[in-house]
């Protein structure tokens, strides 16, 4: 096989150039939750890594900063998850910029997706100029998106990249892109907590050199789950029994399957409960079930037994709710609708009408990003602003227990100690939760014998690293059938295929790569009327190596430089010779003598009468003269009585030389390099003035 006829060589590199900077810049989520999106830059290669929207912030706004690169030179887009922070802007960034890479997401983020942000464009009520997409965008948008499996490898371009679990959400993947060797680890968000339905994210076996991560609970360690979730049925029973509705805002999609599934289960256990509604507010209830059940194979272990017997997602005691208009509001319940902030729709709605009871309550049951309301009233204000621009009292109960799946401190610290990355790239956290993580992480390494950079870019700015990368130079072929030794010189072509280097010899090319080697023959047919031995003469001017073919029919031929062929038909002059810089310039020194050759009169005489003239002797024995005297100056030559007719003697530093004409043999007595090299400058300026004997 080939593999092991491969020997290795490193192609050198000078440190630090332009090739080895890898830059990941933030155009959202540096230091904030919301429109997460970063590029990737390595090796010429642009990747972005996802494409929110900011929930707190409506319209062009709430985009990331994509003026800050050319979507046009974006190779691959990759996509975490469906939640909009994540994916809210790619209708947008797909239909509406130059955008013309490939995009990838799982299979199952891939389907909620389109249900997620479908919900959204209709809940979302914002006014028609602040819509940054409509359904047909979205629709159109799903073309263009291609699948991915968990763990399956995929090349684009040269960058190669696959996907793990990340728990977070069904579908949820982290991404690993390998470029020219280095690789970048980015684990959107992920939870490595198993839940009711989820696995935890998965510890990938192979170490990246950048981890960027999600910063989202900076060093706030989550609650165990089983008191959390006891924490939240408590709660729920406490309003309802006070006589209060209890408003539960969540995503459509998402947490809040995992929030049915204990309610249910709760609702089951409690009996005395069972006259109290609980309804899933949301369009997407059936198409939901739909999902969750073809993609129960991204769930865990627990759930699949599960499904085995029930479907757990076919709940005893909940029922759908499309909109306000089917609501029979006449006492007790527990509503779950979206949006998961209560930027608007049906959440905000209900929460504005169940706002000035004391009985009702709110259980937030999510991340909050700044700027929305369910951030707003953690904070307790004494009255909110409703969206019609009145002020309410703000008497409801307000409870915070977050279910939303994302790494704390100790998740985040464990991961990273795990993956052993020398640089860490914080994203997906306000700038005081990033920071003090950014701190706590520091400490934690400052006396680890492999110390770990920490970054925490804000949007827009950079994090430049240099990575040599691989340059390795791999021989294959004929060339590799012998272990070089140290100190030998190999040639043969560099072939480079995305980030591989190989070397071959160029007739292996067509069996190790798709190139082929082929050879360029230049013809040239010019009409020539006279002799081809008058051709050979003004040649043999130009050089000493002609050459005369003996070719079939009688016809006769010249191979001029051991290059160039001229051959004479009628009246036809036919030169060729096999393409090279070289060769060109030959061909062409060749045809300028046989265009004079033919075109000038005077060129057609100069060989008669040289040739009754053969004083070319006494040419020789001047310009010989001239050329010696150039190289060892005037005084040199001996007495002019001593050479004859055939002899030139001189004395050079003491050294007596001979020079016979005729014979055109040097001697020195003393120094033979001297007159080995004279004896070549005498035979060179011979054949330059000579005609070569006939043929
Ligand atoms: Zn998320
Ligand atoms: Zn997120």
């Amino acid at each position: 096989t080939i593999c092991n006829k491969m020997a290795e060589f490193e192609v050198e590199e000078t440190p630090h150039n332009d090739s080895e900077l890898l830059k990941i810049t933030p155009l959202g989520a540096g230091q904030e939750v919301g429109r997460s999106c970063h590029l990737l830059e390595f090796k010429e290669k642009k990747i972005m890594l996802d494409c929110g929207i900011h929930p707190g912030i409506s319209g062009l706004a709430g985009l990331p900063y994509i003026d800050f690169t050319e979507p046009e030179k974006i190779d691959l887009l990759l996509v975490t998850h469906f939640h909009l922070d994540h994916a809210g802007g790619l209708p947008w960034f797909l239909q509406k910029t130059t955008f013309k890479g490939r995009v990838f997401m799982t299979h199952a983020t891939k389907a909620i997706y389109r249900w997620l942000l479908s919900d959204y464009i209709k809940v979302s009520n914002i006014s028609t100029e602040d819509q940054l997409y409509t359904e047909a965008d979205l629709e159109d948008s799903m073309a263009r998106i291609e699948t991915i499996n968990f763990h399956e490898e995929k090349m684009v371009g040269g960058i190669k990249f696959w996907c793990y679990h990340a728990g977070h959400v069904l579908g949820a993947a982290m991404f690993m892109i390998q470029i020219a060797g280095v690789r970048v680890l980015y684990t959107g968000d992920y939870s490595r907590e198993e839940d009711r339905h989820l696995m935890a994210a998965e510890i990938p076996a192979v170490r990246p050199d950048v981890l960027i991560t999600e910063a989202t609970y900076g060093t706030h360690i989550h609650e165990p789950r089983e008191e959390r979730e006891a924490r939240f049925t408590n709660t729920v029973q406490d309003i309802v029994n006070r006589g209060g509705r209890c408003l539960i805002p969540v995503f459509a999609l998402g947490r809040a399957q995992e929030l049915l599934l204990i309610l249910d289960d709760y609702w089951a256990n409690h009996p005395e409960l069972h006259d109290i509604p609980i309804y899933y507010a949301s369009s997407l209830a059936k198409k939901c079930m739909a999902v969750y059940q073809t993609y129960s194979n991204a769930m865990n272990q627990k759930i699949q037994k599960q499904l085995n017997i029930s479907n757990p997602f076919q709940f005893k005691h909940i029922s759908n709710l499309k909109g306000m208009e089917h609501f029979d509001d006449v006492g007790p319940s527990v509503v779950m609708a979206s949006p998961g902030m209560m930027q608007s729709g049906l959440s905000r709605e209900l929460f504005e009408s169940w706002c000035n009871d004391r009985r009702n309550g709110v259980i937030v049951a999510g991340y909050c990003v700044e700027g929305t309301l369910a951030k707003h009233i953690l904070s307790e204000p004494e009255e909110v602003v409703s969206m019609s621009g009145q002020k309410i009292p703000l008497k409801l109960s307000v409870d915070y227990i977050s279910f939303s799946a994302h790494a704390d401190y100790k998740q985040c610290s464990e991961f990273v100690r795990a993956m052993k990355p020398p640089h860490v790239v914080l994203v997906h956290g306000e700038a005081n939760e990033m920071n003090r993580l950014k701190l706590a992480l520091n400490r934690e390494y400052e006396d680890d014998p492999e110390p770990i950079q920490i970054h925490n870019p804000k949007n827009t700015e950079s994090v430049q690293l240099y990575f040599k990368g691989e340059k390795m130079a791999k021989v294959m072929g004929e060339l590799a059938t012998t272990k070089p030794k140290h100190g030998d010189k190999l040639s043969g072509i560099l072939v480079k295929r995305n980030f591989n280097y190989h070397i071959l010899a160029p007739s292996d090319l067509s069996a190790h790569t798709n190139l082929t080697m082929s050879t360029l023959t230049q013809r040239q047919s010019v009409t020539f009327t006279a002799s081809l031995s008058l051709l050979k003469y003004y040649l043999h001017q130009l050089s000493d190596d002609v050459v005369v073919l003996p070719l079939s029919n009688g016809r006769e031929g010249l191979r001029v430089f051991g290059a160039v062929t001229v051959v004479k038909e009628q009246n036809m002059l036919l030169l060729e010779w096999t393409a090279n810089p070289v060769n060109d310039m030959y061909a062409d020194s060749v045809l300028a003598i046989v265009l004079r050759v033919d075109t000038d009169p005077q060129a057609r005489k100069i060989p008669v009468q040289r040739i009754a003239k053969p004083d070319l002797n006494r040419e020789f024995r001047e310009r010989l003269e001239v050329m010696l005297e150039g190289m060892f100056g005037e005084e040199s030559f001996k007495d002019p009585t001593s050479s004859g007719p055939d002899q030139i003697n001189l004395e050079v530093d003491g050294f007596e030389i001979h020079i016979n004409t005729k014979t055109r043999v040097v001697t020195c007595a003393g120094d033979e390099n001297v007159a080995e090299m004279l004896e070549e400058s005498i035979r060179r300026l011979y054949t330059t003035i000579m005609p070569v004997e006939t043929v």
